[in-house]
């Protein structure tokens, strides 16, 4: 497994449990219920490069 940006294999492999973007962006404009806005799109799994930070999903 190699990093498609850097082709390091740093890589990490994990699941997305909650997404802290979309839960701050949820409360600012729904409040704390809009936080829970950061469990929609959960779940993806995916890898992630230590070295350059790139994000990409697992292909299944
Ligand atoms: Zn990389």
């Amino acid at each position: 497994m190699y990093c498609p940006k850097c082709g390091s294999q740093d890589i990490v492999y994990g699941e997305r449990g909650f997404s802290w973007r979309n839960g701050i962006i949820g409360s600012l404009f729904f409040g704390d219920h809009g936080f829970l806005a950061g469990f929609l799109g959960s779940r993806d799994i995916v890898y992630e490069c230590e070295d350059c930070g790139y994000v990409w999903k697992v292909e299944e």
